[in-house]
């Protein structure tokens, strides 16, 4: 019988609350799986046993769990009794994919259960011995192999696999709490989702749109990076605002230098009326610092003066090329590599304001009712669950 051992990455350090976070991971582990069969998910000694309940396909399940945080290591392995002539001879004749093509190997066992005869070192030869004489092409070496074979004894049975895949790691998702990701089309925020989410944040997302300035095209785009995101964030909500009003009362009445600036700050206030009342307990954004003209300190100085909550700016120490990097990983970087204009690029300003002041904003948006304009776009919200 083959299933898949899941061993919790950083929680198996949480002490006290280590339960809590098992029970939302194991939660998230079922969330994750839905739609490819049935698994029965039992736990012990911070690993999670995932056993396919029939004709499912693990390697899909492995996919998934890949992308799951709280996980630190996911494997496929084979189920065996604690008898030793069937773990040598069976296990010999499970490792033969992973073995055939390699030229050396070495067994690293583990004996949780402390009544089984053999001991760790006599486990290890023995079964080396083994897949020496089932595989004479292959050789041990202990330092650098091309196979690393794992064996571990434990309570109810015996668990071989050749190959230990590293999990997603971080936090299980929901047990920091949730926040509200303002989504562009762009590289960055997606990327900003993922990291928050890593650290357990529960995440929906906001986007705003303008059209007929941006298009039908651009907030597909913005929907099919939530289908990217929602394995890793255990599902999503995309809320969606029409700013084109206000995108065109700042172009009428707002200095040009101070239309980004401006626009950061509605698109903030519009978020906190958005969250009133609501579980979020901080906003996201996908800000690296210095990137842009309207991404200095001044300028995050300006935004956050505006919000009732924290606003949370993972990436503020990435290079863009590390961002691509990352938008690679998670899959989102084709898609917002779709040419397709979003808001921000309607009105951008051709000299923003590099150091804008908070007294100076203020004073601009006393010049035109900014919050009655807010107030009705946020009554008119699209919601869509990923
Ligand atoms: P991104 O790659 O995420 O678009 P960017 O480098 O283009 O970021 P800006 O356009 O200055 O930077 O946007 C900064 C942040 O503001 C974005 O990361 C995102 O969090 C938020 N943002 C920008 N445009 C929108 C939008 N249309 N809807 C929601 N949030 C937005
Ligand atoms: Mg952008």
């Amino acid at each position: 019988m083959e299933i898949i051992m899941a061993k919790y990455g950083e929680i198996a350090l949480k002490g006290q609350n280590k339960r809590t976070f098992e029970e939302i991971l194991v939660k998230n582990v079922k969330k994750s799986l839905a739609g490819l069969g049935d698994f029965k998910i039992t736990r012990s000694q911070s690993t999670l046993y995932i056993e396919p309940d029939g004709n499912t396909d693990t390697d899909a399940a492995v996919g998934r769990l890949l992308k799951v945080f709280g996980l630190g290591t996911v494997q496929k392995c084979a189920v065996f009794p604690k008898y030793w002539d069937v773990i040598t001879t069976d296990g010999a004749d499970y490792l033969y994919d992973a073995l055939k093509p390699a030229k050396t190997f070495k067994i690293e066992a583990k004996r949780a259960d402390k009544t089984f005869p053999l001991k760790t070192p006599d486990i290890q030869r023995e079964l080396g011995e083994a897949v020496l004489d089932a595989y004479p092409h292959l050789t041990v070496d202990v330092h650098c192999p091309d196979v690393t074979v794992w064996l571990e004894i434990r309570e109810n049975a015996a668990y071989l696999n050749p190959e230990r895949l590293p999990g997603a790691g971080g936090i299980p998702v929901g047990s920091s709490g949730a926040a509200l990701l303002l989504l562009s089309g762009g590289f960055d925020s997606p990327a900003a989702a993922y990291m928050t989410a890593k650290r357990g944040v529960r995440i929906d997302a906001l986007h705003f749109q303008s059209p007929p300035y941006t298009s039908e095209r651009a907030f597909l785009k913005v929907n099919d990076l939530c289908g990217k995101l929602r394995d890793y964030l255990v599902g999503i909500r995309l809320y969606t605002v029409n700013f084109t009003a206000v995108q065109e009362a700042i172009r009428d009445y707002c200095p040009e230098e101070y239309s980004t600036v401006i626009l950061r700050r509605l698109m903030i206030k519009a978020a906190n009326m958005i969250i009133k009342g609501k579980r979020y307990g901080a906003l996201i954004t996908g800000e690296s610092l210095g990137q842009v003209a309207s991404q200095t300190m001044q300028a995050i100085a300006c935004t956050d003066a505006v919000s009732d909550v924290p606003v949370l700016r993972p990436l503020i120490g990435m290079d863009k090329a590390e961002i691509i990097a990352l938008a690679r990983k998670i899959g989102t970087y084709d898609i917002s590599a779709l040419p397709y204009e979003d808001c921000c690029t309607v009105f951008t300003p051709k000299h923003p304001k590099t150091k804008p002041r908070i007294d100076e904003a203020e004073k601009i948006e006393e010049r035109f009712n900014f919050d009655e304009l807010l107030e009705k776009a946020t009554e008119n919200i699209s919601v869509r669950d990923f």
